[in-house]
């Protein structure tokens, strides 16, 4: 969310970056309710200014004997307190329509984020790794899943429904085996690891920011007024909503979770094989630090090179992309992706997302610290991927397979696979 003078002083900026980022914002709405909410304000202000004014002067003049005086005041003030009265349920109206409209607001884009319609206009920033040349006839994950035993999807789908899935054996042991090198490295790297909610209050989406946008890609609870997550954003961001926070070294926060998607709109789209599914685990970095451009600028670049670590332990060929405004989030300010060579597809895939939200999720939230001079500011927000699964498994499989149909585990899984060097048929 963006405070309401900047809204005020840019409407013209707001309205570009949200054709920018493909999204209807009803910015005329907002600042005509705005207009009216504060001139109620002020009305409403007046009148409570009058009616202290007249219940100041009510017992002077009782007691200077002006009865008839003080029961025409009295009646001036019970009418005034009944203007007050009929005005503040309008106020509240328009104060909630105000919040729910200022919900719709974009947040502005980096000068260098590059400006496109879809992912097709990112733009490649590096590239790292060969992608590999096979001089067998490569399988796609789905075929060297099924014929090692790791992957089934056809009893995935039988038991709950299309994009769903079953990891067996090995398969089940890289799923854990990346996620555990991830949360290992990311402790190391001084990040508090932790196990967070799932099942979350609607209020708790609404502040991180997934929500009103994204509702109908999460799943729903409703006896139980709950949400599932789509990813532990959600929960590491609001753990210190509504608090005043110490980032004089930026907060590091990492939870491995479940994530659960609807997928609405992806309809056809990556229906084959483990890329896109309902039900998926995550290792994801959450920052806070201050609220200065230079230091969550450094912190973005921060937490994607802690990906690219991963990558380069996983001995993956990948490619960093800045996105576009038409392929980024609503609350982003500037965000890198990942893409991982998947041979199946014959290109990179998106593996990882790593953005910069600036202040706009705080300000939602409510998370604030003391600047050097003591002023009470909203801090800078910021999250990674460090790892996605069973979607990496596409590369891990895919670029690690060997002639024998084997799949070569890189020696920094292997502590977390039981010792083993590689998957071989027949177990
Ligand atoms: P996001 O939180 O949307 O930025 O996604 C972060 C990462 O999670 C993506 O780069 C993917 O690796 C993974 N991911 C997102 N959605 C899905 C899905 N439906 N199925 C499998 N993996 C996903």
């Amino acid at each position: 969310m963006l405070d309401i003078r900047f809204i005020r002083e840019n409407k013209e900026l707001l309205q570009l970056t949200a054709e920018r980022k493909r999204l209807a914002v009803p910015l005329d709405d907002l600042l005509r309710t705005d207009e009216e909410r504060k001139r109620l304000l002020a009305e409403a202000e007046a009148l409570r200014h009058e009616r202290n004014r007249l219940s100041e002067q009510i017992p002077l003049l009782m007691r200077a004997g002006s009865r008839e005086e003080a029961d025409a005041l009295k009646m001036e003030s019970k009418r005034v307190g009944e203007m007050l009265a009929a005005l503040e349920p309008q106020l509240e109206k328009l104060e909630s329509r105000c919040k729910e409209l200022m919900l719709l607001v974009p947040n502005i884009v980096s000068p260098d984020t590059p400006i496109g319609a879809s992912d097709a206009d990112n733009v490649e920033v590096k590239r790292v790794g060969t992608p590999p040349g096979f001089d067998f006839e490569a399988r796609d994950h789905i075929a060297l899943g099924e014929s090692l035993g790791l992957i089934d999807i056809a009893r995935g789908v039988k038991v709950a429904g299309s994009r769903n899935y079953y990891l067996l054996g090995a398969g089940l042991h890289l799923h854990r085996a990346v996620q555990q090198l991830a949360v290992d490295l990311l402790a190391k790297k001084g990040f508090t690891v932790m196990e967070v909610p799932l099942l979350v209050r609607e209020e708790t989406l609404v502040g991180a920011g997934f929500f009103p946008g994204g509702r109908d890609q999460t799943f729903e609870l409703p006896a139980d007024d709950k949400w599932l997550v789509g990813t532990s954003e959600a929960s590491l961001a609001s753990y210190y909503a509504g608090e005043i926070v110490d980032v004089s070294q930026p907060i590091r926060l990492a939870a491995v979770s479940n994530c659960f998607r609807r997928e609405i709109g992806s309809a056809g789209r990556d229906v084959h094989g483990l890329y896109r599914v309902h039900q998926f685990a995550k290792v994801e970095q959450v920052i806070l630090c201050r609220g200065e451009a230079d230091e969550s600028e450094q912190m973005l670049q921060d937490i994607t090179q802690n990906a690219e670590e991963l990558l380069g332990l996983l001995e993956l060929p990948y490619r960093v992309v800045a996105v576009c405004t038409g392929d980024m989030g609503q609350k982003n300010y500037k965000q890198f992706d990942i893409e991982t060579w998947m041979p199946s597809r014959g290109s990179y895939g998106e593996t990882h997302s790593s953005s910069n939200v600036h202040d706009f999720q705080a300000r939602r939230l409510g998370i604030r610290y003391r600047d050097a001079d003591g002023k009470l500011r909203f801090c800078h927000t910021l999250n990674n991927t460090a790892v996605a699964s069973p979607r990496i498994l596409i590369p891990l499989l895919e670029n690690h397979q060997r002639e024998d149909g084997s799949i070569h585990i890189p020696p920094a899984l292997r502590p977390y696979m039981y010792g083993m060097d590689s998957i071989r048929p027949g177990g």
